[in-house]
């Protein structure tokens, strides 16, 4: 299979687990006889450095023209200083937006050897498998009017806006996930007090004739971010708007209590998609080779299964992770007391051997 993926390292850590994210992508196309085109772009912090803009047209071109995209990580404190009005992170809400990128996706697993690591009971997160659905393009981030007002600047309006067509995409994607796992979908919104939330609802209830073998629950936002640390093995998809899917997707990230090994999709309807690890760009310990590359790496068997329909060479990704952790592997993040420590490079290495 001949596939174009755009490579944007970014900042931080972000190159150096791209570059445990490539030479995995390229052992499996050696064992699959796969013709994977790599092209890099700049993005984030390293794309203001070098010509002011941290999403210049021609990485914009690049990834329309790529089947995929690796993102590593953007920003970082050089970036940061009140001086700065361009920042990195404008990088990353611009290519999503232009991209159309409107379905986020994280899956959080329960990693049996890392079970212990977690600050939750083992019997709370040991059958965790779930996927959140976030809405990435609309609502609250997006509305207008956003703004101050008032003579002394003393009044703050955001706007929550959605409309049918951008909740109907989200939500249907949510279901043809949904169907292809355990048939059960929660949609979170806050129906009790928000009329998007109760045009949210109807919609979700209307796409759901289509998904018979579906089951479908809704639940309100307080309640389900309870229940996600009280009893997280209910849940199989989530779906959700946009601000809630934000601060409910960072909850789940700590279930199994390690950001370094979560990834993370950002689809459209045709599968193009980015993927990029959930975690930032680290930059205390960037350059040190003791990033944690697997978040990275997980990321590509995400790709590889939703933007290429690779099933098998993704799973092999998955199982080769499970393998080295299970060898008692890890890298220092990993709050693991048993094992061996690797660096970066050596955790890649380990991967490439099993797969
Ligand atoms: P951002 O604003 O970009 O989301 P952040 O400040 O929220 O970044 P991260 O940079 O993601 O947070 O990470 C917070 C801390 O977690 C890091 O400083 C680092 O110590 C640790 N960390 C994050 N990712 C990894 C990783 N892949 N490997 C090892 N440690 C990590
Ligand atoms: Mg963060």
């Amino acid at each position: 299979m001949k596939k174009r993926i755009a490579i944007l390292l970014g900042d931080g850590i972000g190159p150096e687990v791209m570059q445990g994210a490539v030479r995995v992508l390229q052992a499996i196309s050696d064992c699959f006889q796969h013709d994977f085109i790599f092209e890099q772009g700049l993005i984030g912090g390293a794309a203001i450095d070098e010509c002011g803009n941290p999403l210049p047209d021609t990485t914009l071109d690049l990834c329309s023209k790529s089947d995929a995209i690796l993102l590593g990580a953007v920003g970082g404190p050089k970036w940061d200083s009140t001086t700065h009005t361009i920042r990195p992170e404008q990088g990353l809400l611009r290519i999503r937006k232009e991209l159309g990128l409107f379905a986020n996706l994280r899956p959080v697993n329960a990693y049996q050897p890392l079970i212990h690591a977690s600050t939750l009971k083992k019997e709370v997160i040991e059958h965790v498998d779930l996927l959140i659905v976030r809405e990435l393009t609309g609502g609250l981030y997006f509305g207008k009017p956003s703004e101050r007002r008032g003579v002394n600047k003393d009044l703050a309006i955001d706007t929550l806006v959605y409309n049918v067509k951008e909740i109907e995409r989200v939500v249907d994607k949510a279901f043809q996930l949904a169907r292809k796992r355990r048939k059960k979908l929660t949609s979170v919104d806050k129906a009790n007090v928000l009329e998007s939330s109760r045009m949210w609802r109807e919609v979700v209830n209307r796409v759901s004739a289509n998904y018979p073998d579906v089951q479908v629950e809704h639940m309100l936002v307080d309640s389900a971010s309870m229940q996600l640390i009280y009893r997280p093995e209910q849940f199989d998809v989530i779906v959700t708007e946009n601000l809630f899917g934000d601060i409910l997707s960072d909850e789940a990230s700590m279930i199994t209590g390690s950001l370094g090994m979560l990834p993370s999709a950002s689809l459209r309807s045709d599968m193009v998609g980015l993927y990029e690890p959930v975690h930032g760009s680290a930059p205390d310990i960037a350059g040190k080779n003791l990033a944690n590359p697997l978040g990275m790496i997980l990321s590509v068997a995400l790709m590889l299964k939703f933007s290429f329909g690779l099933e098998k060479e993704a799973n092999i990704i998955e199982e080769s992770v499970m393998k080295v952790l299970t060898d008692g592997f890890h890298t220092g993040d990993l709050n693991v007391q048993q094992g061996t420590q690797v660096s970066t490079t050596e955790m890649v290495n380990k991967i490439i051997d099993s797969i």
